[in-house]
Parts: structure tokens; C-alpha cells; sequence
């Protein structure tokens, strides 16, 4: 039987799941179909991300929004256990120099604090200028939130389907309810043609609205659709790697994701000295106000979650012999999750590797060899900051989504565009802030499908397609 609207939601990132949960908050009797092209879901910058998340670091443009989130995020921490189920924590973030070049440095004493918890470990500590605080920042482990949303959405009636792809898009008879009728088509990994063949039927579905969400792949997603269309989303890639490290005798915990402990795990040998320079930030003095939140969702401020300030990120300043700007989260179980390193476009295995690059979309689970030299200089970021006896127990490679610009889409894409079709929606380019912005987004793009305006900011134009 359907229901009262219908909407397909390409791409079950954090972005496309953060979406179904606010449509579901607007209208229970809305039905959400989720599809994305992975056989493994969150194997993808959503999943794989750090998870720092603030409401101060961003452009004019950008802040009501990020104000917004930062609220919503509260919000679904204190509503849903935020702290147990994805790790919520509020955070602190630090400049920090090393003993070598602090000689050369001018901090003021009151800023020459460091957290406890970092003294033990980190290697050469000399001074710490805290960037960001627990009212304004928090911590959470993607990979968790996008499990938990997944999750609440199929408990609340959503239902998804992976690895699959929309192959067609046509009106629907009238007589069914429905405005469109689509065919999903299963994604055959290429890593399985030798096994022996499943054969999987198209699968007929029957909507009213469809959202764009899946990312980086979001030009290809459209074209695919429409391949008349003359013009397409203009979502650039860019692929981030990371690595997560443990210190010998820690446990990990729920919120690291250990790869089994392959060849490429091994201890992070002695280290070199670190020289660097102070640089700020965030504006610290900026507040958070509550009014920025719509009515209709409850808002809650940081203090009212219950969580601690557990987490840390620091951000060491470049330096000559660290000619860019690697950044330490430290997780909540005592993992240190390092990233900071990025190549243009979508990640390409080294000559001879067996790795499928990243550019096929439903290849994200195998994960490039540690020669890789955005590998390596991470290792020597962990080497310089993390004392001895830490193992890399993680590396991934996964891919931002950027809007040229730096503001992502959040909007209809005009039937000229999609080819007369209407209704057909976009939420991608969130760069470097996917996880921190998603709750606004999400919001702000279900409003736009249930209610048919946006009303939880001001002023949605910059967002427009
Ligand atoms: C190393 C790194 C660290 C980061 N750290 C942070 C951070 O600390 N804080 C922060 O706010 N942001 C961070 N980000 C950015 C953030 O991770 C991204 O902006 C965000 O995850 C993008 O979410 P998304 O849902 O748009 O895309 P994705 O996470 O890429 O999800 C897209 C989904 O679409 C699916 N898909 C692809 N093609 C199709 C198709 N044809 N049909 C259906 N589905 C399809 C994919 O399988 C995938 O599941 C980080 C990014 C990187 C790379």
C-alpha cells in the first residue's frame, strides 16, 4: 500500500541517511527508499572520516548551518544515547608546538596548557594553544552514526537496497498513485566475475521524489540517469587517507575498526623532532544560540547532553620538515586517528597493484598497499607526535565530495537540468564537513520535500543548484 509520498534517496552516506531520518521526523507516514551502489556500506568518507564537529570554523555563508547542526547534533545525542551508540563526546581542539622549536616561540604562558590525557603519549609536548572548546566542538565516530541512522530509518520504515543502482526513470501510470516508476539494477563487484554467477531480476519501484546523495559520485550517478542532459552537478573528488594507531596494551574498543591486522600493520618506530609555528583557528568567543533551531525539532545545547569532554584533536602547525598540517584525533577509546594528506581526484592504485581504483563505485572495501606515499607520510606524522610502542592497527582511503566554492548543494535540481523531470532533489559538495553539517542538511533538504519550502535558515540561496 503506499503511502503519502515516496522518496528514493541515492547514496547512504551520512548525508543521504541523515535526510530519510529528518523526512521521517516531519511526516512518519512518508516512505524512504535508500539505494547505494556498495556491497559493504560506510566504506566511504562518511564511514572513514575523522568526525570532528563544530559550529564555528566556517565562512558566513556556511555558519547558519553549521550553527544549526551543531544543535541537531546535540539534539540526537541526548534523544538517541548519542555517547554509548556513536561515541559523542564533546571536544576540545589544540595548537600544539614541540619541545624542538619552542625555544623560538613566543606564547603567552596562560595559553601553554596541554589535557592530561595527551602528556603521557605525545612525544616532545611544549606548548598547547586550545583552538576550540567543548561548547562550540564534539566528536563522534562516523562509521557508528551512519549505522545508527541506517538503522533507526529501517526501524521507522525505510527500506534499502545494496548494492544496487537506479537504471531508469519514467512517469508512472497514474493509475498506481505513484509520479515516477524506476528500475533498480544490481551491482555486480568486479572482484566476484570468476565466482559463480548470482543472477539477481531488476527490481521495479514506484516514487514521487528523488535525491542525488551519493557524494563524489554524484555527476556520474546523473549522467548515468539522464545521459542526454546537457548539463551535470559539478562535484569535484578529492581522496583523503588516514590511519589509525593504538598504543600497545590499549583495547580498542567500539569505535576502532581494526582491518584484521594485515602485513601493513606494524609498530610506529622512533621518532624525529618537530618544529613548528602557532597558528589560530576558530573564534572562540562566538556563541551558540539556540533560536538558530527550528521549532519543530527540540534543540538542545551541549550542556544538556550529558556527555563529557573526552576527545581531542590537535593540529600540529607546519613546519620546514613538515611541509603540511597532519591532524590527530584522539578518539574516545584512546585510538589516535591521523589524516591530513590529499591527492585530487579519485584514488588511483600505485602501477601493478591489485587495488581497483576508487573511480568504480562499488570498489571501496580493499585497501591500497602502505608504499603509498600519502601512507608513508602519515607514518612519519605518527612517528614524530606518538611516543614508542603504538600500532597502526587501520589505513583507509576514501573520498571528500567538493563543491566548487566550498558550499554544497542543497536543493531542487530545476527540470531543465534533469531533463523536464521534477522533483528531483540534491544534497552533496560538503568537502571537508559532511559529518559535522549532514544534521542541517538533512533538515533543511527534508523540509524542502515534505513542507515544499526551506524554513530552518534564513537564507537557502547560496545552497541552490
Ligand atoms: C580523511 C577524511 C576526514 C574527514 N573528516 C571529517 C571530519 O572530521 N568532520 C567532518 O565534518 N567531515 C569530515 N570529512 C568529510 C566528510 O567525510 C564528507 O564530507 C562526508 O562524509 C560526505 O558524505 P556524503 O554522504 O555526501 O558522501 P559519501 O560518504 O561519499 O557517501 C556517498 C554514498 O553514495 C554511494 N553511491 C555512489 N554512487 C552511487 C550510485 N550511483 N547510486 C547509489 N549510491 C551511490 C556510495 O557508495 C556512498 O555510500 C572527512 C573526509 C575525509 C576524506
Amino acid at each position: 500500500m503506499s503511502k503519502s509520498n515516496t522518496t528514493v534517496i541515492l547514496g547512504s552516506g551520512v548525508i543521504g541517511l541523515s535526510i530519510a531520518h529528518y523526512i521521517y521526523e516531519l511526516d512518519p507516514n512518508h516512505q524512504v527508499i535508500l539505494v547505494d551502489s556498495a556491497s559493504e556500506l560506510f566504506n566511504c568518507a562518511s564511514g572513514q572520516g575523522a568526525g570532528f564537529i563544530t559550529r564555528t570554523w566556517f565562512s558566513s555563508r556556511l555558519s547558519p548551518l553549521a550553527q544549526l547542526s551543531f544543535g541537531l547534533h546535540c539534539s540526537l545525542a541526548a534523544a538517541y544515547s548519542g555517547t554509548k551508540n556513536w561515541g559523542f563526546s564533546l571536544a576540545r581542539a589544540w595548537n600544539i608546538t614541540t619541545t624542538s622549536s619552542a625555544t623560538d616561540l613566543h606564547i603567552p604562558p596562560n595559553q601553554q596548557a596541554a589535557p592530561e590525557n595527551l602528556k603521557p603519549w605525545l612525544r616532545g609536548l611544549s606548548a598547547a594553544h586550545q583552538i576550540s572548546f567543548p561548547n562550540e566542538s564534539a566528536s563522534i565516530d562516523p562509521h557508528a552514526f551512519c549505522q545508527f541512522l541506517l538503522r533507526h530509518a529501517q526501524s521507522l520504515g525505510a527500506s534499502m537496497y545494496n548494492p544496487y543502482r537506479l537504471t531508469s526513470i519514467v512517469l508512472a501510470d497514474p493509475a498506481t498513485g505513484f509520479r515516477y516508476r524506476g528500475l533498480l539494477t544490481y551491482v555486480q563487484a568486479p572482484s566476484s566475475f570468476e565466482l559463480a554467477i548470482e543472477r539477481h531480476d531488476d527490481i521495479e519501484i514506484f516514487f514521487d521524489n528523488l535525491v542525488f546523495a551519493c557524494g563524489p559520485w554524484v555527476n556520474s550517478a546523473f549522467s548515468h540517469l539522464f545521459p542526454e542532459a546537457t548539463s551535470t552537478p559539478n562535484i569535484v573528488p578529492v581522496s583523503g587517507y588516514s590511519i589509525t594507531c593504538r598504543l600497545n596494551g590499549a583495547s580498542g574498543g567500539d569505535n576502532a575498526k581494526d582491518d584484521g591486522g594485515d602485513a601493513s600493520t606494524r609498530p610506529v618506530e622512533e621518532p624525529s623532532a618537530l618544529v613548528s609555528s602557532p597558528s589560530t583557528l576558530s573564534s572562540p568567543d562566538s556563541t551558540y544560540s539556540a533560536d538558530m533551531l527550528p521549532n519543530s525539532i527540540t534543540a538542545h545545547n551541549p550542556d544538556s547532553v550529558g556527555a563529557s569532554c573526552t576527545s581531542d584533536i590537535l593540529f600540529p602547525s607546519m613546519t620546514d620538515d613538515l611541509p603540511w598540517s597532519p591532524e590527530l584525533h584522539v578518539r574516545t577509546n584512546g585510538d589516535i586517528y591521523i589524516c591530513g594528506r590529499y591527492t585530487y581526484g579519485f584514488y588511483t592504485s600505485p602501477p601493478g597493484s591489485p587495488i581497483s581504483p576508487l573511480v568504480n563505485d562499488s570498489v571501496r572495501e580493499q585497501i591500497p598497499p602502505i608504499t603509498d606515499p600519502n601512507f608513508c607520510a602519515l607514518v612519519d606524522a605518527s612517528r614524530k607526535f606518538i611516543g614508542p610502542g603504538a600500532d597502526i592497527v587501520k589505513r583507509s582511503v576514501c573520498v571528500r565530495p567538493i563543491r566548487p566554492g566550498g558550499v554544497p548543494y542543497i536543493g531542487k535540481i530545476p527540470p531543465a537540468i534533469a531533463m523536464g523531470f521534477d522533483n528531483i532533489y540534491i544534497s552533496a559538495g560538503h568537502g571537508p564537513w559532511g559529518i559535522s553539517l549532514a544534521p542541517g542538511s538533512g533538515l533543511a533538504l527534508a523540509e524542502l520535500i515534505v513542507k515544499g519550502a526551506i524554513t530552518c535558515i534564513d537564507d537557502a540561496t547560496p545552497f541552490q543548484v
